[in-house]
């Protein structure tokens, strides 16, 4: 006898391990199990239909239904489905990537290797730098600088990097890490230091960090453009421009890690152009492939290239890569996706809807539930208060932002809590009415929750 047909939630429920998730909200609200997607939205196993105003995590910038992906995927897997980088074998699609990359990099870049994810290029840009000191004769430069909110991934290196809490469950950060402040104005910044002299406080705090670890002891920095995860923190105007040339002076390689930022989401094809950031390396993921493949990539300087391949020298290799690192349809899928950002107006639709959503959630900064609305291109952020005077954060058990995202999801929108926060990121597809929708939607929420709260 057949056993009775179950939904894929009670299904998923009993088999699968969820990452990243509420427990307590997993448990009162059930799963989501999702059916297909179709330009920005996406449906559910039940037929309800959501405006995805996350693009996924971040990553699914063309939407759900791009069928020039499909088919560029369709016609490599019909001629080289798979192969790898190893041993000097390689496809070409992946040297075709490898050269568009190069052509668009924020600053000149000499060579690029690809990785699946965006954890993987950071764990293999630590690598690369312990390599490239050691073989310099400096084996002591093993720590990293990151800062507090930044988020770089969930390998064991990546998650040291990440600036929150929570890592703290592994027992990490490691004792490479070092941790500086949030570059986070309206929250960080002391009463009545104006974001100039908050820069000035930031890259005083680099220098005397340095100089307490010992120059000759630090690999790296590592930073988000815009950190996106931490709550999406654009930094003050100045902010890299004051902190670059103190890295420089000790001879410190910064990485941009251009994983959300990476490929159009601030209105600039790097956040590295929107923020004035130099990078020595610069690592990107999600956008590249649109979200239709694992993708990931570390682009080199050619100070950099050339100092790691010295240091290779000893090994006779670059002892390092992933099976499927280069993957020909995933180098196939990024390099349509990339001709569609740069080529097919995307670029210029996120700059135009991109100032229509800033603008809308400057609206939203005037209502009484909201103490910040900030943002940048097609990224932003909420951060709620519960007294708009003293910026007091919301008290945990409101469950704001949780409550912002239920209700939304409620009105067929996807977006994401993040603590008294909500964080937004529509796809570069959006059209201006989807925006203004969005904006409206969640005014209508925050004079809900107002109105009860009085
Ligand atoms: N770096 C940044 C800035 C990210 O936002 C993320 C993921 O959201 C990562 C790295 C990790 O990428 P992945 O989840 O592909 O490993």
């Amino acid at each position: 006898m057949n056993a009775p047909a179950q939904s894929w939630e009670r299904r998923e429920i009993g088999s699968f391990f969820h990452t990243f998730t509420d427990l307590p909200s997993l448990r009162e609200a059930g799963p989501v199990v999702f059916a297909r997607g179709e330009g920005a939205y996406v449906q559910d196993t039940a037929g309800r239909r959501y405006f995805e105003a996350n693009s996924g995590l971040w990553n699914m910038t063309l939407g759900f239904s791009e069928a020039r992906l499909a088919e560029v995927a369709r016609r490599q897997y019909a001629a080289l489905p798979g192969y790898h980088t190893f041993f000097g074998r390689n496809s070409g699609p992946t040297v075709e990537l490898a050269e568009r990359m190069l052509a668009l990099a924020p600053v000149p870049m000499s060579r690029v290797f690809f990785t699946n994810s965006g954890s993987e290029a950071n764990e293999s840009v630590v690598k690369l730098l312990w390599l490239m000191w050691a073989g310099e004769g400096q084996p002591r430069r093993r720590k990293l600088i990151t800062r507090r909110n930044a988020y770089h991934g969930a390998t064991v290196m990546a998650s040291s990097l990440t600036g929150k809490d929570y890592v703290g469950a592994f027992g990490l950060p490691g004792p490479e890490i070092v941790t500086l402040g949030c570059p986070h104005a309206w929250r960080c910044a002391a009463p009545g230091e104006d974001e100039t002299a908050f820069v000035r406080r930031l890259a005083a705090e680099l220098e005397a960090t340095i100089r307490a670890e010992g120059p000759d002891t630090i690999a790296g920095m590592f930073a988000e453009p815009v950190m996106g995860a931490g709550g999406v923190i654009v930094p003050p105007a100045g902010y890299f421009a004051a902190i670059q040339p103190i890295l420089r002076g000790h001879g410190i390689p910064l990485v941009a890690d251009e994983v959300i930022c990476g490929f159009g989401r601030t209105g600039e094809l790097w956040g590295s152009l929107a923020v004035g950031l130099l990078p020595d390396i610069v690592v990107a993921s999600k956008s590249m492939s649109a979200g239709y493949f694992p993708m990931g990539a570390v682009m080199l300087s050619p100070e950099i290239d050339r100092r790691v391949t010295a240091a290779c020298e000893a090994w006779e290799e670059f002892p390092h890569g992933f099976t499927t690192g280069g993957h020909p349809v995933g180098c196939a899928i990024s390099l349509e996706a990339i001709r569609i950002i740069t080529e097919d107006g995307i670029l210029e639709n996120v700059r135009s809807v991109g100032a229509r959503f800033q603008e809308g959630l400057r609206t939203l900064a005037r209502h009484p539930l909201v103490g910040e609305a900030r943002g940048i291109g097609l990224m932003g952020a909420l951060e709620m208060v519960s007294d708009k005077e003293t910026r007091a954060p919301c008290p945990g058990e409101w469950r704001i932002g949780e409550r912002i995202a239920r209700m939304a999801g409620e009105r067929g929108m996807i977006i994401r809590p993040l603590g008294s926060s909500v964080v937004l990121a529509p796809p570069f597809i959006s059209s201006a009415q989807q925006i203004d929708d969005l904006v409206g939607v969640l005014g209508a929420i925050l004079d809900e929750i107002e109105a009860g709260r009085g």
